[in-house]
């Protein structure tokens, strides 16, 4: 877990293979959890992953899923779950099966479990983890996702007790726990910046991991460079580094899905030269695809 690209925060270990417009599979991993935001390459570290949520259709996110299925099978793994946005199922079963009938061999793609969600949905994925989508703003119908972690803490009238005094209690059944659950990851997919603007998820600004597309960050002399990017459906760097406030509370942010036109340095030397100080020390960017791609 201590290869390159590997981001450890919170304890999560966490693995952004995202170019804009050409692939997005973020890969999170903890505990028992192992899990894909996207599938628009199906790069090795995600092959352990046994959930994969989709956010939106576009090929950079969604194309890998029949290459995802094949290379478990062919790994000896257990199928893994796929989450899409509602009016995708049918159409990505139908892609699995045409998969299977040019490649009968691949029986995994026959009956690939795909599952629709929409956003009432709360997701179990590991033991003390949840998912839970919410809606964003692209040019194509879109959602992101908060992981949740449910945090288990001892009543205060029992805290004064022993090991075995617990498992008689426990043997009782009596509740012995509060518990709690904490926003802790939310993974944009591709999104304008209104998400954060117009009644955000109630959560989204409370995690303590923000993962965010950051498509464009340069200035283009005489051009409205922000209003280009909404166009497109992406966010620009300078909304966030306008609207730094709104991130106070989150812990880290992880920009991501910088468009394939920017160069490794590039994106590192103008993200820490004009980041204001609140934000540069809680900043990281996914650049491992841009090295290793
Ligand atoms: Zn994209
Ligand atoms: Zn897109």
């Amino acid at each position: 877990m201590e290869e390159a690209g590997w981001s450890k925060l919170c304890g999560y270990s966490i693995y952004p293979w995202s170019i804009g417009g050409v692939f997005t599979t973020v890969v999170i991993m903890k505990d028992d959890l192992k899990l894909a935001f996207d599938m628009g390459d199906c790069c090795r570290q995600s092959i352990p992953c046994n959930h994969v949520f989709i956010s939106h259709g576009h090929m950079d996110h969604i194309s890998s899923i029949p290459q995802h299925s094949s290379r478990r099978e062919l790994f000896g793994m257990k199928k893994a779950s796929y989450y899409v946005p509602d009016h995708l199922l049918d159409l990505v079963k139908e892609v699995a099966s045409t998969f299977h009938q040019i490649n009968v061999t691949d029986k995994i793609l026959d009956n690939l479990d795909v599952r629709p969600v929409t956003l009432q949905d709360k997701i179990k994925v590991a033991r003390a983890y949840f998912v839970c989508p919410f809606p964003t703003v692209h040019r194509v119908p879109s959602q992101g996702y908060i992981l949740y972690r449910r945090q288990r803490t001892m009543k205060d009238e029992y805290k004064h007790l022993e090991g075995p005094e617990i498992a008689l209690k426990a043997k009782e059944r009596v509740e012995l726990y509060n518990y709690t659950e904490i926003p802790d990851i939310a993974y944009t997919g591709d999104t304008t910046f209104e998400l954060f603007l117009k009644s955000p998820h109630p959560d989204l600004l409370k995690v303590k991991i923000l993962i965010v597309e950051t498509t464009y960050i340069d200035e283009e002399p005489g051009k409205d460079i922000i209003r280009q990017a909404r166009d497109r459906g992406h966010i620009h760097l300078a909304e966030i580094i306008d609207n730094a406030h709104l991130f106070e509370n989150v812990q880290h942010i992880l920009l991501m899905h910088f468009s394939d036109k920017y160069s490794e340095n590039e994106i590192t030397d103008k993200v820490f030269s004009i980041l204001p100080e609140s934000l540069k020390k809680k900043v990281l960017v996914a650049t491992i695809a841009k090295r290793l791609y």
